[in-house]
């Protein structure tokens, strides 16, 4: 998000390279968790969920999947495109005009990360969403609701974002990884 793309394409590009060169991963049985939140951008609080004993392996955050997950459309005019692109962000203050009854519309939002939780084989939950983004605290017990009838489990935390007070999380999280297992 802060250096030009080119230069990035480069990091990412050599990034997967060394990906690939790691010898696979054994199963080690730990719960693998879906992150959703918003402007998280220190890895502090993934390490705290790993270090609890989980793998964090699919985010719906501002700084994460949100930002490049989907592509700009290639067909129609470029510049519609592009601000279709930048408005329609899963951040919860872009518009999604309400689809059907509550269950219709609850599928209508949340449908792609209910293909995220599948995809990527998520056991649990954790939404981790940092204060005083209003839309994000209001959008997160809807999303709750939602992922709950799917019957994955859902950590709610709602936090300063203070990377030296983080660690104070670590035993809410010890007991929800403890749930799911
Ligand atoms: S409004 Fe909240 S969820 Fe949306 S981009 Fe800002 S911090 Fe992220």
């Amino acid at each position: 998000m802060g250096i030009p793309a080119a230069e990035h394409i480069g990091l990412v590009s050599a990034f997967i390279d060394e990906v690939k060169k790691r010898p696979r991963p054994a199963a080690d049985g730990l719960p693998r968790i879906f992150l959703w939140g918003n402007e998280i951008d220190d890895i502090a609080f993934v390490s705290l969920v790993e270090e609890c004993g989980a793998h964090v392996v699919m985010d719906d955050l501002c700084t994460g999947s949100r930002f490049f997950w989907q592509d700009v459309s290639e067909t129609g005019d470029p510049l519609e495109a592009l601000a279709r692109r930048y408005l329609c962000t899963h951040c919860p203050r872009s518009l999604k005009p309400q689809a059907g009854n509550r269950k219709e519309d609850l599928e209508n939002r949340f449908g792609y990360i209910r293909e995220f939780a599948d995809g990527w084989k998520a056991a649990g939950a954790i939404f981790y969403i940092v204060r005083y983004c209003d839309t994000c605290e209001l959008e997160g017990p809807d999303l709750k609701e939602y992922l709950t009838d799917l019957k994955l489990p859902v950590l709610m935390i709602e936090d300063d974002y203070s990377t030296s007070t983080i660690g104070q999380l670590r035993t809410r999280i010890q007991a929800f990884l403890e749930m799911i297992m």
